[in-house]
C-alpha cells in the first residue's frame, strides 16, 4: 500500500470519529472543522486583528503536507515556490491543459461540491452554488496571454506577460470554491502558483477542492502543490501571507476590513473589495424587464453576489406599477410593519452604536427573512421587497439578503444622486433600467463604477446572460477590474535593436 493511500484512510477514519463525537455539529458529511476557540476570532469576524490568539482545532478533515494542504505558511510557500518553477518549465499548451482540467473538474463536481459548500457555510442557494461552478468555463485562461510586437526602422520590440511567482490569495465565504477556482484558472494560466487563506467558515470545502485539483494535476503533469491552502486559516496566517518575502503579490477578495488590511500591506495588493450596488429605474424603463431582472439578480444565491442588486431607486410616476410588476415576477411585498420587524432582527447595534448586519440572516432564504418579518410566505418565494426611505439601513448597508428596499424618488436626477450616495464610493457595481440614452450616460458617468449594467440582471455583467468573461474577483479600489490572467502578470519588454523587421 502506498503512503498517500494510508494517510487518506487514516484521515477518513479520523473524520468519521470526529463526526460521531458530535464535533461537527449537525451530522452533514463535511463539517466546518476549523473553529474559533473560546474568545478566539476568525478572519472575517468583526473583531480587532490583534485579538483572539487562542484557537481550538476541532478535527482535521485532510492530511497536511499533502496535495497542497498545509498548516504552516512557510511550508506552503516553499512547496508553492517549487511547484511554480516546474509550472513555467511546461509548454504553454500543457499549462492550457492544466487550466482546462481545473475547469472540467469544477463542472463535473459542481453538484457535490455545491452541496458540500452549502452544508459547510450554510448561506446561499444550492442551485446557484452549483451553477457558479458549472460556469467556470467562462473564466479566461492562457488564450488571454498574447505577446504583442511592434516593428519599425529601429528593430523589433516584444511585449510579454510574465508570472509574478507565488500569489497569496484571501477568499470570501460567499463563494468559497468558485472564487478559489476562478483565481486558480487565471493565476495558473499566467504561470503563477498560489497560497490560499480561505474564510474559516468555508475552509473545509476550500481544502477539498485544493486537494482534488492538486491530485489530478500531479497525476497528469507530475507537479504537486501548485495550489496550496492553509488549514486552519486565521488572521495570523493571513498576516503571515501578507508579510512573507516569498510572496510578491496579494490578491484579496472580501469585505471592508480585509480590503483595508490589504491596501495597507507593504507589498502590491490587488483588492476585490465590497460593493452595495444600487439600481435606478426611470419612467422610460420596460417595467416587466426591470422587475424580472431585479428578482433574478437579487435572488441569485440569496443576494450573496457582490454585484447583486441591493437597493432600488424608482421614480414616483412608475413606482406603484413597478411594485405590481415585482409581485408578478415572483417578489413578495412587505408592508412597513413587516419591514420594521425584519430590520430589528437583521441588524443589531454594534459597540460603535451603529447598526450592523446580523450574520445569522446573511444569505438565508426569503422564507426565513419573512418569518422574522412576521409573515409566512411560500418556500418557493425567491425575493422580498418593500418601500423604505433612502436612509434606511437596508439601503445603506451591504446586507447580502434576499430583501431589496425600494425608494420612491421625485425624478431621475434624485434617483441618480441617492443611488451614488448609497454606493459609498466603492466604485463596484451600479445598474439602470431606462430607454433614455442621456439618462443612462449621465448615471454611468457619474457613478464611475467598475461594472455598469443596463437593462438586465446583475449577473449579465459577468457573462451570465451577457457578453464578456467571468471572474469572481472584481478588483475595485485598486482598479484592475474584472480580473483575467493578464491581471496577474508582470509586463516585460524585449527589444531587438536594428534587426528582425522583415519587411
Ligand atoms: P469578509 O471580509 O468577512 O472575509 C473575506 C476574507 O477576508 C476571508 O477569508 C476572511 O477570513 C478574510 N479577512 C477578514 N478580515 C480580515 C483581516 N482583517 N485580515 C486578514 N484577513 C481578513 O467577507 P465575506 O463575508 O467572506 O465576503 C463578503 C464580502 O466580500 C462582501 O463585502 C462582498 O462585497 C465582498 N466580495 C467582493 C468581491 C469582489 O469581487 N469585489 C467578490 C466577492 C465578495
Amino acid at each position: 500500500m502506498n503512503q498517500a493511500l494510508v494517510q487518506d484512510v487514516v484521515a477518513e477514519v479520523m473524520k468519521r470519529l470526529e463526526t460521531r463525537r458530535g464535533n461537527g455539529g449537525d451530522g452533514v458529511g463535511y463539517q466546518t472543522s476549523y473553529r474559533a476557540g473560546r474568545g478566539g476570532v476568525r478572519a472575517g469576524e468583526d473583531a480587532p486583528a490583534n485579538e483572539g490568539k487562542q484557537r481550538d482545532r476541532t478535527g482535521v478533515s485532510f492530511p497536511v503536507n499533502q496535495h497542497g494542504i498545509f498548516d504552516n505558511v512557510d511550508r506552503a510557500v516553499d512547496a508553492a515556490t517549487e511547484a511554480q518553477k516546474k509550472l513555467v518549465k511546461l509548454s504553454l499548451d500543457e499549462r492550457d491543459q492544466i487550466v482546462k482540467l481545473v475547469k472540467k473538474m469544477a463542472k463535473d463536481n459542481a453538484q457535490s461540491w455545491g452541496k458540500i459548500e452549502l452544508d459547510e457555510t450554510k448561506i446561499g442557494r444550492l442551485d446557484h452554488k452549483i451553477e457558479k461552478l458549472q460556469i467556470l468555463e467562462l473564466v479566461p485562461g492562457v488564450e488571454f496571454l498574447k505577446t504583442q510586437a511592434d516593428s519599425g526602422s529601429n528593430g523589433l520590440c516584444l511585449h510579454e506577460y510574465a508570472p509574478f511567482g507565488v500569489i497569496g490569495i484571501i477568499t470570501p465565504v460567499t463563494h468559497v470554491i468558485p472564487t478559489l477556482s476562478a483565481n486558480v484558472v487565471n493565476m495558473l494560466a499566467s504561470g503563477n502558483s498560489i497560497v490560499a487563506n480561505p474564510h474559516p467558515s468555508g475552509a473545509n470545502c476550500a481544502a477539498l477542492a485544493v486537494r482534488e485539483y492538486n491530485k489530478a494535476i500531479s497525476a497528469k503533469f507530475g507537479i504537486d502543490h501548485l495550489i496550496t491552502c492553509i488549514v486552519p486559516p486565521s488572521l495570523e496566517s493571513a498576516d503571515a501571507i501578507f508579510n512573507h518575502r516569498g510572496i510578491p503579490l496579494l490578491v484579496v477578495t472580501g469585505g471592508p476590513a480585509v480590503a483595508r488590511a490589504a491596501l495597507a500591506a507593504k507589498k502590491r495588493a490587488i483588492v476585490a473589495g465590497p460593493g452595495n450596488p444600487p439600481v435606478v429605474v426611470d419612467e422610460t424603463a420596460c417595467l416587466k424587464n426591470a422587475a424580472e431582472s431585479i428578482v433574478k439578480g437579487a435572488a441569485y444565491d440569496n443576494n450573496l453576489l457582490c454585484i447583486g442588486e441591493k437597493q432600488v431607486f424608482a421614480v414616483e410616476s412608475i413606482f406603484d406599477k413597478l411594485m405590481a410588476q415585482m409581485e408578478k415576477a415572483g417578489g413578495f411585498i412587505l408592508n412597513k410593519q413587516q419591514i420594521d420587524a425584519l430590520t430589528k432582527q437583521a441588524f443589531k447595534p454594534g459597540q460603535d452604536g451603529k447598526l450592523h448586519v446580523d450574520k445569522n440572516f446573511v444569505g438565508k432564504d426569503a422564507a426565513v427573512l419573512a418569518q422574522a418579518a412576521g409573515v409566512r410566505v411560500s418556500p418557493a418565494t425567491q425575493l422580498l421587497v418593500g418601500e423604505t426611505d433612502a436612509n434606511h439601513v437596508f439601503v445603506q448597508e451591504e446586507q447580502m439578503m434576499p430583501f431589496v428596499p425600494f425608494v420612491r424618488v421625485r425624478n431621475v436626477d434624485e434617483a441618480i444622486d441617492l443611488a451614488i450616495e448609497s454606493e459609498h464610493g466603492y466604485r463596484h457595481t451600479a445598474l439602470i433600467h431606462s430607454r433614455n440614452l442621456d439618462t443612462i450616460t449621465k448615471f454611468g458617468r457619474k457613478a464611475n463604477v467598475t461594472l455598469f449594467v443596463v437593462n438586465g440582471p446583475s449577473m449579465a455583467g459577468l457573462g451570465l446572460g451577457g457578453q464578456g468573461y467571468l471572474s469572481y474577483s472584481i478588483a475595485t479600489p485598486t482598479g484592475e477590474g474584472i480580473t483575467t490572467p493578464l491581471t496577474f502578470t508582470r509586463y516585460r519588454r524585449v527589444m531587438m535593436t536594428g534587426s528582425l523587421r522583415m519587411i
